[in-house]
């Protein structure tokens, strides 16, 4: 890793490795990932990439449609007329890699339905549609010669100069501060500041701190999606998601007594979108006093489900229970966040070169409630929006002066705070928020804050994370209130 850049993206997902491709080839770019290259959820991706591919059966103003409804039109309309419009040629890019996307006898591309889409508009691999693009992606990236991949490499802290952006990293041989013209935030959700999330380890909201502490724009951070579906297991924080594809080949969601209930609650029945499926768990699960359900999708033969969901029946099996034969245990979870570092249509935010693309951006396109498949499709089109719109500007002159301002040095971090972060928010904003709890919890979190701020504590990964967890669930909070 070198201490100057033109181009420095904080991300390795595919909204990160996309925009790096996009970059012109004489660009110098540094792709700094805080873990492993496939620890993300991009890597967990499962149902697929939404985009209109067939116009004979399907329309740009119907996906358009779709999108607007499922956000409960609190969209950026231009936002999403971008997102549907563009995104089929991202796709097109996609389906000349190497990728063996499910493909139809005759060879036509296989396109699944999920809940709130209108037709049937998304391609996938299996049910590991995420991990395939990351691989593809991946030897792309690091087939290029003007692209630096450094994992390992935490971004802490980043600081505007007039030339550009200083960001520091902890990596295994210490403090390292680079300089870039332009950065590119791309790093994730914010799943982990729940108690149970199906997001990867490293959703920490580590960037939309950063960026808010940078003085950038951060917009509906209490959109937070909760999946309807994840499986029910006794243990661990990450849960493991049932694609909302398993709903769209016809499996039907059970309450504890084994019975059908989505018609009491909304006439899509389980094909609605997700805050509606999740919220009718919620209130089924009052109605009955039980928080057992189950997604029952055993009508359909052994073949088929084999064959469609090789990956779900594999995890699930780990867990004791046969997709093909028993219903699976499941229960709403934090999933995805739509709201974000505020960017305009080029993926710029009000900070005039810092970029946000992906699930820690919030271009508007979802609205209230992300539409199934809608969120591969945006990290594409506002990842490569974010690259084309740096190729097109002159202004690659930076010159600022290139120090650290961290210290390693420090007490050690305490341990529980990041529990007790999860713990007030899986009570005070889950499916359906608790007022009460909010205004409880977030004093709690506002001295969490103060001592992190003022503890003296060491630079660390966990620090930044703590720090990154407390600071989001502090914003949530005081929009939720
Ligand atoms: C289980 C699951 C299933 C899903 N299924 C689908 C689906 O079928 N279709 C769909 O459209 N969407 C799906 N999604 C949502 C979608 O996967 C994500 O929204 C999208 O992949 C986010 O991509 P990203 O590049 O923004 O972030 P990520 O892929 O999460 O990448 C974030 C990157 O940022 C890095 N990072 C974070 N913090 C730091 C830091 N401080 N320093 C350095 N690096 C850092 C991480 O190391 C990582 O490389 C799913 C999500 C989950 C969790």
């Amino acid at each position: 890793m070198k201490n100057q850049y033109d181009v420095v993206i904080i991300g390795g997902g595919i909204a990160g490795l996309y925009a790096a491709l996009n970059l012109d080839s004489d660009t110098k770019v540094l792709v700094a990932a805080k873990r492993e290259l496939n620890l993300c959820n991009s890597s967990l991706a499962q149902g697929g990439v939404a985009g209109v591919l067939d116009l004979q059966n399907d329309s740009f103003d119907l996906h358009i449609e779709d999108t607007m409804i499922a956000g409960q039109h609190q969209n950026r309309r231009e936002a999403v007329e971008v997102l549907v419009k563009e995104g089929p040629d991202d796709l097109r890019r996609l389906l000349d890699t190497d990728i063996a996307w499910d493909r139809e006898e005759n060879g036509e591309l296989h396109m699944t339905l999920e809940g709130g889409h209108s037709r049937n508009r998304i391609i996938h691999r299996k049910d590991s549609t995420g991990d395939a693009i990351m691989v593809a992606l991946v030897n792309e990236v690091k087939s290029r010669k003007n692209i630096d991949v450094v994992t390992e490499c935490h971004m802490a802290n980043m600081q505007e100069c007039d030339s550009g952006v200083i960001t520091e990293f902890i990596t295994p041989d210490g403090i390292k501060a680079v300089g870039s013209s332009f950065v590119i935030i791309a790093t994730g959700g914010i799943g982990r500041v729940y108690k149970y999330t199906t997001n990867s380890a490293i959703a920490t909201g580590d960037g939309i701190t950063a960026a808010y502490f940078m003085g950038a724009k951060i917009s509906n951070l209490q959109y937070v999606q909760f999946h309807p579906t994840a499986f029910a297991s006794k243990e661990g924080r990450e849960r493991f998601l049932i694609s909302e594809a398993v709903r769209g080949e016809g499996a039907y969601l059970l309450n504890c007594e084994g019975k059908r209930f989505m018609h009491r609650y909304d006439e899509r029945l389980e094909l609605a979108p997700r805050d509606v499926v999740s919220n009718a768990v919620i209130l089924e699960s009052r109605r009955m006093g039980n928080e057992h359900f189950y997604l029952d999708i055993t009508h359909r033969s052994r073949e088929f489900l084999l064959d469609r969901f090789p990956m779900i029946h594999q995890r699930c099996l780990l867990e004791g229970v046969d997709i093909t034969k028993d219903p699976i245990p499941v229960f709403p979870c934090q999933h995805y966040l739509m709201g974000g570092i505020d960017v305009d249509l080029n993926s710029k935010t009000r900070l005039d070169r810092v970029y946000a693309a992906g699930e820690c951006s919030h271009t508007g396109v979802h609205g209230k409630n992300r539409l199934a498949s809608n969120s591969l499709l945006e990290a594409l089109v506002f990842g490569r929006r974010a690259a084309e719109h740096i190729n097109s500007r002159r202004d690659r002159d930076f010159c600022g002066d290139i120090r650290t301002t961290l210290s390693v040095g420090g007490a050690p971090l305490p341990t529980g705070m990041r529990t007790t972060v999860r713990e007030i928010m899986q009570r005070a904003y889950f499916v359906i928020p608790d007022p009460n709890a909010a205004e409880k919890g977030l004093r709690k979190i506002k001295e969490i804050n103060d001592r992190i701020e003022k503890g003296g504590f060491a630079v660390t990964p966990q620090l930044v994370e703590a720090r990154s967890l407390s600071k989001i669930a502090e914003i949530i909070l005081k929009a939720a209130i």
